[in-house]
């Protein structure tokens, strides 16, 4: 796996994650990857889900900690992103904050449905008194909206609600992926395959080979993210990643610097 990217790493400023930023490089240093992007949970603002990310008072400790990283040593290069969530009425708050951190990356996820944390292990119960379909179409419109909003480089986990196995028929997954895959090639976004999943009950990567390929068809540019909440996580999966985007068709990926995609080829099979 070496010369990829892994574009979704946490720290421990998001209260669930282990591990000092350093260990999560020396990880990657470990496994050859060129580069690695920090993406930690957005500063709450406005009250927004306080309990799983840094208060804004934190967020020059997480620059800073980037920062000490860019030492211009041997790879990976350490680039400084953000997992930005997508909810109703956070435009303003980021079309005014963004720009003015000097982020490489801006990864836009969708974590939330009505206030409801549907990803969230403790949350997971609830989906048991809803209508999956009626919720997943949900979860879309607000990709939808992530996607018009233009503030975001890349959709992280594009099929997320999939994570403890809740799914709907896939005639009706279909109808609701293809409109927000276009506006997402529309608005010049990517897409990251990540890995977490498979370390999830679902034991897949996000998104499926139908909706990768789906993506493909628009021209959806796709990066590499392992999600880690540990530095043994960085880059897990990634071989399986690979392989699932060479089978669907893609021969490149993206790396981005300030914001600015570039394409480059994916590695060749057997790792080289
Ligand atoms: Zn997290
Ligand atoms: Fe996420
Ligand atoms: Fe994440
Ligand atoms: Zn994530």
């Amino acid at each position: 796996m070496s010369r990829l990217s892994d574009y979704h790493i946490h720290t421990t400023l998001c209260k669930h994650a282990t591990g000092e930023a350093g260990e999560y490089k020396d990880a990657a240093t470990g496994l050859g990857l060129s580069e690695i992007c920090f993406t930690d949970h957005i500063p709450s603002s406005g009250g927004y889900d306080p309990e799983h990310r840094m208060p804004m008072e934190a967020f020059p400790v997480y620059r800073d900690m980037i920062q000490s990283l860019q030492d211009g040593g041997p790879p990976p290069r350490v680039l400084f992103g953000i997992e930005a969530d997508y909810y109703e009425g956070c435009e303003e708050f980021l079309r005014e904050w963004l720009p003015r951190q000097g982020f490489d990356f801006v990864l836009g996820s969708v974590h939330f449905i009505d206030g409801w944390g549907f990803d969230n292990p403790e949350e997971r119960h609830v989906w048991d008194s809803v209508d999956v379909t009626v919720t997943w179409r949900k979860y879309f419109e607000a990709v939808w909206r992530l996607a018009d909003s233009g503030l975001f480089d890349a959709v992280g986990h594009l099929d997320l609600p999939k994570k403890f196995g809740y799914r709907p028929k896939a005639g009706d997954l279909r109808e609701m992926v293809r409109p927000a895959l276009d506006r997402m090639a529309d608005a010049g976004m990517g897409m990251e395959i990540n890995t977490a999943g498979l370390r999830k009950p679902v034991g897949e990567i996000y998104p499926s080979p139908e909706l990768l390929s789906m993506a493909l068809k628009r021209g959806i540019p796709i990066c590499f993210g392992s999600d880690a909440h540990s530095p043994s996580d960085v880059g897990s999966g990634f071989d399986l990643a690979i392989s699932l985007a060479r089978e669907t068709g893609y021969t490149h990926y993206f790396k981005i610097r300030q914001r600015k995609k570039r394409l480059v080829p994916l590695p060749g099979r057997g790792g080289a």
